[in-house]
């Protein structure tokens, strides 16, 4: 059992069955990991915010059992909302545990695109086309990984879960 402590990046929080919560991190130090934090309403009452998706905090954690278990955090500040895609990509995309500077630098820094994100996780639009036409594309379908242009994208649906470049 070892602790560390970290900048992260919270990208996404589930409660499991068992009342405790899940949280999607992408640290600074060790890329991106699931953590949980036990006794769910004591730690969400007392680091609720500083969990919550958005939020850039300071996080402590040990390694137990190979799940990470979260001892602390603190908020240092939050996201703008319009980076909720870019962090759902991540969620998605990033490899476990492979620290990333140059993604933490675009994560951490001013209103990070989705198109130098996509091509920080190997998939870059620079290089893509629309996956049923052809057409350079405007969206990046998370779901199938597929990129789409503006014109098929309502072909798309709800369900392909497509995020604007
Ligand atoms: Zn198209």
């Amino acid at each position: 059992m070892f602790q560390v402590v970290t900048d992260a990046i919270v990208l996404d929080k589930e409660f499991t069955y068992d009342a405790h919560v899940r949280v999607h991190l992408f640290t600074k130090e060790c890329g991106k990991i699931v953590g949980k934090a036990t006794s769910a309403r004591k730690i969400t009452s007392k680091l609720g915010a500083h969990l919550e998706p958005l939020a850039l905090s300071a996080v402590q954690f040990v390694q137990k059992n190979h799940l990470p278990q979260i001892t602390d955090a603190l908020a240092k500040r939050r996201l703008p909302p319009e980076a909720m895609p870019v962090l759902r990509m991540v969620r998605m995309l990033a490899p476990e545990y492979e620290p990333d500077q140059e993604l933490w630098a675009l994560l951490a820094g001013e209103s990070p695109s989705p198109s130098r994100v996509l091509a920080v996780l190997g998939y870059d639009p620079l290089f893509a086309s629309c996956e049923w036409c052809g057409k350079p594309p405007s969206h990046f379908s998370l779901k199938t990984l597929f990129f789409v242009c503006a014109g098929c994208v309502p072909r798309c649906g709800a369900s392909y879960d497509c995020a604007a470049l």
